[in-house]
Order: structure tokens, then C-alpha cells, then sequence
């Protein structure tokens, strides 16, 4: 191991130098996440330890969905931050360095009172080890604990992606996500129609995800009703390797034969709007539809939403839009 501490992070930073050795690399391309942007000199004086000429990826890294589509004059990425989502076939080189959160707080005693019967335990890649410690915890204090494997697109048990909740446990009496932000927790909650626990490690506060999912479920419920009598329907299209679903295109088809199908590389307001489509169904990253939608004039639509919105499907079948 060879630990790279980035504030609250550590990053093991030894799998880079097997992989150099493993390829006889010359040239890496380094990919960051938005946080760690600011720390690209670091990271890239640690790297060049290893005898590599370093070029960063100066494009956007919203997580291990977004590589680049090449990586050019490059022998490697490096891509740091996320664990690797194990079924995108990429065509070069990667090695991920995963995050690790290390700031850790106990629980307060209030946690314990809410929590009851079988509790399912869910955490993002930064706080897999405080998954692992919770659960300690947990069964110390005599609850049942249950940490489930996901699909193809995770890698570790109990892990959830913004896009991706197969880790869950429905029939599980108390759900408790370990980690900071909202993100998660509440892609959850709308997963599992159910409320959700949160307990942010590094700051001990324990809040829950009720009140939100109600919100947000009712602005889902109001976009498809609007969307009826929707004419000019335009569909989106990721180049991202981890983004691209071009699986869905076929139902979206079937249910309306004239819509436009667009690809994007990036996709923001201005480029969607410019196209002035009555409403677009988003077959991207299913949270630009679930938190950004209110940034676009254009109504942006799941494909589940969207077939409900033209009956094919009823409403009762509204569910979370995920990438498996
Ligand atoms: S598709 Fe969206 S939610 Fe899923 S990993 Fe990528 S950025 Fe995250």
C-alpha cells in the first residue's frame, strides 16, 4: 500500500505502479473528480514518482460512468475517486484509485431508538469502511444487520450509485445509508419508496429521508401529467461509456413513432432547450431528470415516465429510473 492522505481521504495509490510495470507505461492520463481538481499538483508529484509523464483530463468526471472515450497518445488512465462500475467495457487501460473517507463520529443514542428489526445497511465508495464499521456497531448493540450484493454495475456489497440501488433489501425493516449529502440517500428512498436513515460519519448528525421523497415524487407525478399531450418529442443519448442506453430506444419508439433521438457529449440547459422539444426523455444519467430537471425550459422525462405519459405503462409502475 501506498497511502496519498487528500484531507479527510485516503487513496491507495499502489495499484498505479503495477499497472505501469504491467504495461511498460510511458504516458498517463490522470482523471479527478471535482473535489480533488484543486489537488492536481499533489496527486501528480506523487504519481510521477513512478516515471510516467502525467497529463490531465481537463473534461467533466461525474463519477466512473464518465471516461474519457479515448485516452489519445496515453498508455493508461488513471482514473481517481470512484470504484470501477464493472460491466462498461472501456477499450483501454484504467486503473481507479477509490476514495476512502476516514473522518469518523460516533452515532448519537437517538439512531439506536429509531432503528428496528432487520436493518439493510447502504453506504457511496467513500464510506464503504464506515459501512463495515457501523455494522460492528450495530450488532454490538444486538440489532440484525444485512449488507446486500448488487448487480453487475457495483462492485462492493451495500454500495449505491446515484443510478443504481440493486444493493437494496425490500423486505428489510429499517433502511440506514452511511454517508454526507443528499444525493444518495434520497435516489434510495425513491428506489425503495421507503423512507431512508442517514447517518453522516463525519459530522454524527442523523436525519431521515421522508418528507423529501414525498416532494419529489409529486413533481415527478406533476411532469408526466403535463407531458400528455406532448407533440414534439425529443430523446437524449449519452456518448458517456456508462450513460449510453440505447436499450430503452426501442420502447420509447413503439410508444411514439416521430421522436428525435439526440446524442450528446455533454448535456446542459442551453444545448437541450435550444431544440425546443415540447418534453425530452433523458435515457442519460437518471439524476439530471430526478435534481436538474428544474434548470432546463425543456420538461425532461425517465423513459418510465414517459410511457406513462402515453399510457403504455400505468402509473402504478412509476419506479426509480436506474442503469443496470
Ligand atoms: S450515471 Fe449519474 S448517478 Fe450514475 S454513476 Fe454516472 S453520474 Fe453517477
Amino acid at each position: 500500500m501506498n497511502i496519498l492522505k487528500l484531507d479527510e481521504f485516503e487513496i491507495d495509490i499502489q495499484p498505479t505502479e503495477e499497472k505501469i510495470k504491467e504495461l511498460k507505461a510511458e504516458k498517463v492520463l490522470l482523471q479527478l473528480p471535482d473535489g480533488l481538481r484543486r489537488k492536481s499538483h499533489k496527486i501528480i508529484k506523487e504519481l510521477e514518482r513512478y516515471g510516467v509523464d502525467i497529463t490531465l483530463w481537463g473534461g467533466t468526471c461525474y463519477g466512473a460512468c464518465d471516461l474519457p472515450l479515448d485516452i489519445g497518445e496515453a498508455d493508461l488512465l488513471v482514473h481517481i475517486g470512484h470504484s470501477e462500475i464493472p460491466n462498461i467495457y472501456v477499450g483501454y487501460p484504467v486503473v481507479y484509485l477509490e476514495g476512502r473517507s476516514r473522518r469518523w463520529t460516533d452515532p448519537p443514542k437517538k439512531l439506536f431508538k429509531r432503528l428496528k428489526g432487520k436493518v439493510a445497511l447502504y453506504a457511496s465508495i467513500q464510506h464503504m469502511d464506515h459501512l463495515k464499521k457501523m455494522k460492528d456497531i450495530l450488532e454490538d448493540e444486538g440489532f440484525e444487520t444485512v449488507v446486500e450484493k448488487g448487480d453487475q454495475r457495483i462492485k462492493y456489497p451495500g454500495q449505491v450509485l446515484g443510478c443504481n440501488y440493486s444493493t437494496q433489501v425490500p423486505d428489510a425493516d429499517t433502511h440506514l445509508y452511511i454517508g454526507t449529502g443528499r444525493f444518495h440517500p434520497l435516489g434510495l428512498s425513491m428506489s425503495l419508496k421507503k423512507e431512508v436513515f442517514v447517518f453522516n460519519p463525519v459530522t454524527g448528525e442523523f436525519t431521515s429521508t421522508e418528507n423529501k421523497m414525498d416532494r419529489l415524487l409529486r413533481k415527478r407525478f406533476a411532469a408526466i401529467n403535463v407531458s400528455e399531450e406532448a407533440d414534439k418529442v425529443g430523446v437524449i443519448l449519452s456518448q458517456k461509456k456508462g450513460q449510453r442506453r440505447d436499450g430503452v430506444l426501442d420502447a420509447l419508439k413503439d410508444a411514439k413513432n416521430d421522436i428525435i433521438i439526440a446524442e450528446f457529449d455533454e448535456i446542459e440547459p442551453d444545448l437541450v432547450d435550444d431544440f425546443q422539444w415540447d418534453c425530452a426523455v433523458n435515457t442519460a444519467c437518471p439524476r439530471i431528470t430526478l435534481d436538474d430537471s428544474g434548470n432546463y425550459s425543456t420538461r425532461i422525462l425517465t423513459p418510465i415516465e414517459f410511457l406513462i405519459s402515453k399510457k403504455v405503462k400505468k402509473w402504478e409502475e412509476w419506479e426509480m429510473d436506474e442503469i443496470h
